[in-house]
């Protein structure tokens, strides 16, 4: 028998919720920390609606703020493993755009704008995507203590990294605010009330 593979495609969604959280949202948000706000609020809402953890990540254009996408954490509810936050603002705002490089030619710059340090996979996904900045709450331990999950083996020298590629790195916008989140988060896992995803989870 010759082999079929059992899937030709897989897609990564947007839950329905997220157009009734933006229907207060203006096209563009000219302020980085009210960004950034919306950004806490998306991943505040995301793991409560089940979706997947406590992560969302929005792409704008820097010097106006004009909003091309949001993405939030969904591996739970696609079931696939990449489907971080990062990952799906970039991949939206590049089907919105038509573009595989957000900082293509006669492009505006782009920012990405996300409630912590990226993890391994988004680290790459960032630096392969064309934007000009990234944008963080926080950087440090303090996401995989509170929440258990293992982000990877990201280098010391993560940030100075994207520098030296031309993509600038802003940390420490409204970080408070993201360990927040991240603490709402474990209080609902150590109610029993959300799964920390990590691979490997078998019994061998
Ligand atoms: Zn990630």
């Amino acid at each position: 028998m010759h082999l079929a593979t059992r899937a030709t495609s897989y897609r990564i969604d947007l839950p329905a919720w997220i157009d009734d959280e933006l229907v207060d949202v203006p096209d563009a948000i000219p302020d980085r920390t009210e960004r950034m706000r919306l950004v806490h609020r998306l991943a505040a809402r995301n793991f409560r609606e089940g979706n997947g953890g406590p992560f969302a990540a929005l792409v704008a254009e820097t010097a106006t703020g004009r909003i091309v996408s949001v993405g939030v954490n969904v591996v739970l509810a696609s079931n696939v493993s990449s489907g971080h936050a990062e990952v799906t603002a970039l991949g939206l705002a590049q089907t919105a755009l038509a573009s595989w490089d957000l900082g293509g030619e006669g492009m505006p710059s782009h920012e990405l704008v996300v409630n912590w340090r990226p993890c391994i996979q988004c680290y790459g996904a960032t630096m392969w995507s064309g934007v000009r900045t990234l944008v963080v709450a926080g950087d440090g331990p303090e996401l995989e203590q509170i929440t258990t999950f293992d982000e990877g083996p990201l280098t010391a020298d993560w940030a100075a990294e994207f520098e030296a590629r031309g993509i600038e790195v802003v940390q420490d916008v409204l970080r408070d605010e993201a360990l927040a989140v991240f603490r709402d988060y474990r209080a609902m896992v150590d109610a029993g009330g959300a799964l920390v995803y990590n691979a490997r989870g078998g019994a061998e």
